[in-house]
């Protein structure tokens, strides 16, 4: 299996427990790499632009409002099928629907503030990597 790279996102809920470092180490304990970090606190504009996809969602507005709700964590993460294996920790988006010893089950507080962001595809995961991060703060 191919070495690859995945985006992932930290939430306002998680860093509002002070989970960053919680949430990191279940992501290196499942194989995965940080090679890139940063705080920020998301613009509109950046959190509609993240989320277009989910535009006609009737929960878009919430989700927008949320994720400008405080810190978030944007990450760079590399590992062998790092897409697979990102969402395979993450666990369901409901966190009542994840599996246990998954980040969503173990630190999750609802369907919306479910603590972690990953890219679904190798493609979104290199638009997205490009949407926080600029190649050389990457460091592989
Ligand atoms: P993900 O890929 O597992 O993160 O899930 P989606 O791409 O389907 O949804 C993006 C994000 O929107 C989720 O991680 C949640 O934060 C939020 N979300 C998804 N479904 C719902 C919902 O039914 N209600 C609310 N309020 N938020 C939701
Ligand atoms: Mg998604």
């Amino acid at each position: 299996m191919a070495v690859t790279r995945t985006f992932s996102i930290i939430k306002p809920d998680a860093t509002r427990r002070n989970l960053t470092g919680a949430v990191t180490k279940m992501l290196e304990e499942a194989g995965l790499r940080v090679v890139a970090s940063k705080r920020i606190r998301m613009t509109k504009e950046q959190a509609e632009g993240f989320y277009g996809v989910h535009r006609e969602r009737p929960f878009f507005n919430d989700l927008v409002t949320f994720m400008m709700s405080g810190p978030v964590v944007v990450q760079v993460l590399e590992g062998e099928d790092a897409v697979k294996r990102n969402r395979d920790v993450m666990g369901a988006t409901n966190p009542a629907n994840a599996e246990p010893g998954t980040i969503r089950k173990e630190l999750a507080e609802s369907i919306e503030a479910n603590s972690v962001h990953g890219s679904d595809s190798d493609e979104n995961a290199a638009t997205e990597i490009a949407f926080f991060f600029k190649p050389e703060e990457i460091v592989g």
